[in-house]
């Protein structure tokens, strides 16, 4: 049997990977070289949770767990007006998280995939390319790039019609870990947007990873006029200092990790139909982000993309010499969506101020540790938020099961 993968990302390649592992014919397509990539910009703070790194450990795709720092946790702070939290917990997570910067891990992977006898093709796909691949069956797993239009987007999964947030990442050296455990730092500024920190792992050794979320046209949506690294790293430094005092005297040493350590963009959340049909009638699959793009607020789509890669390993195996048509691909990504859909309305929910009984909650984990620990490890699954996160009574009775 063999697979065609366009886009070699953290799915596609998880995907590929574990393809030739099982005895698969696998082409992957990468509109980048491995080098492009290790020395390109930076392209997500990709913190992965737990589950999402068992589906890495079991194709033995865990190359860096010797040497990322360790995430221990999850620390909430809500800015306060005078410069203090006015909110400030935080707990651990059962097993640890981890970041490795996509410029190193995904060319690592590039690699590997080669010297297991894959094919990689450096080559910007379009439509006609795909009509022209022989094989049994062709996914897309090219992330945010163009050729994802190809996809329809399913209005009644898609809330938002534009981005909810402006984005702004940094890979940062000298940043001080958080006592007394290491832990990403989850800021939100009320009616400003959101800042996250976390520990982790790039191309020239440990880090921290943060991105700044802006509400479209408020004070965190000013980055307009910044066109180098330097004033990237002083407009950030400047909002810190402004907003999150406490984080910019964590940064007080703080410089870029390379001069490629910094990233602004926006995108609108969208859920697609995840099949598409060439001109010619041929059926091609989408996965993880092509079909399911979340806000990276919540920290969620690397580990979506873990995910997907293997519930469609699965599904490939499964279904053993018998052709993908569309159908078989529907049934394939709604098994995906099943899981998918609570990280979406999670994600979704948390681009909007937290209705009144998620602010007791996040209330009540200042001082009750079982709902700060249930709150934190809800990121690893975030299927176990439901349905007290939506609903108030559910809310009302999970805390009053800890004698909240
Ligand atoms: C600022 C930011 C912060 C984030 N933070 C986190 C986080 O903390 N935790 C988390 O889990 N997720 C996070 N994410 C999301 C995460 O990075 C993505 O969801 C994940 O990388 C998606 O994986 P993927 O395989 O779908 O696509 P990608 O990893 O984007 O890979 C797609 C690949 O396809 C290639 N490609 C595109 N078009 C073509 C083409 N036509 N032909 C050939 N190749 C093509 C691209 O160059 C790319 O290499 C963040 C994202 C952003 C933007």
């Amino acid at each position: 049997m063999k697979v065609n993968i366009v886009g070699a990302g953290q799915s596609g390649l998880q995907l590929g990977l574990g393809l030739l592992k099982h005895g698969y014919d696998v082409t992957l397509y990468s509109d980048r070289t491995p080098n492009q990539i290790h020395d390109g910009s930076v392209m997500s703070t990709q913190c992965m949770f737990d589950n999402a790194l068992q589906t890495e450990r079991d194709l033995g795709l865990n190359l860096w767990d010797e040497n990322c720092p360790k995430i221990d946790g999850i620390m909430l702070r809500i800015a306060g007006p005078n410069g203090e939290p006015a909110l400030n917990w935080g707990a651990c997570l059962d097993k640890p998280a981890q970041s490795v910067d996509q410029r190193l891990k995904i060319p690592e992977w590039m690699n590997l995939f080669t010297s297991l006898g894959g094919e990689l093709v450096i080559k910007s796909v379009g439509v006609a390319d795909l009509e022209t691949m022989t094989g049994d069956l062709t996914i897309v797993a090219s992330g945010k790039g163009e050729i994802g239009q190809l996809f329809t987007r399913d209005a009644s999964r898609s809330p938002y019609q534009s981005p909810q947030r402006i984005l702004a990442l940094a890979c940062l050296k000298g940043v001080s870990v958080t006592e007394p455990f290491s832990a990403v730092a989850f800021n939100i500024i009320p009616g400003e947007g959101e800042c996250f920190f976390m520990s982790g792992l790039t191309t020239s050794g440990p880090c921290h990873f943060m991105i700044m979320e802006g509400i479209p046209g408020g004070k965190l949506d000013c980055w307009g006029d910044v066109t180098t690294p330097e004033q990237h790293l002083a407009r950030t430094m400047q909002l810190l200092e402004t907003f999150l005092p406490w984080e910019a005297e964590r940064c007080k040493n703080a410089e870029l990790a390379d001069q490629n350590a910094v990233l602004r963009g926006k995108f609108a959340p969208t859920v697609k139909f995840p099949v598409a049909t060439l001109p010619s009638g041929k059926p091609v699959l989408g996965m993880a982000d092509v079909v399911v793009l979340n806000d990276p607020i919540t920290g969620q789509g690397s580990n979506n993309a873990a995910k997907c890669a293997a519930i469609y390993l699965d599904r490939i195996i499964e279904r053993g010499d018998r052709s993908f048509d569309a159908a078989w691909m529907q049934e394939t990504f709604d098994q995906y969506w099943d899981y998918a859909q609570w990280v979406t309305g999670w994600t979704n929910a948390m681009l909007q101020p937290p209705p009144a009984h998620v602010q007791v909650i996040l209330g009540a984990a200042a001082s009750v540790p079982e709902v700060a620990h249930r709150f934190v490890n809800g990121f690893n699954d975030p299927r176990t938020f439901f349905p007290w996160l939506a609903d108030p009574a559910e809310a009302d009775k999970m805390l009053s099961s800890y004698q909240v």
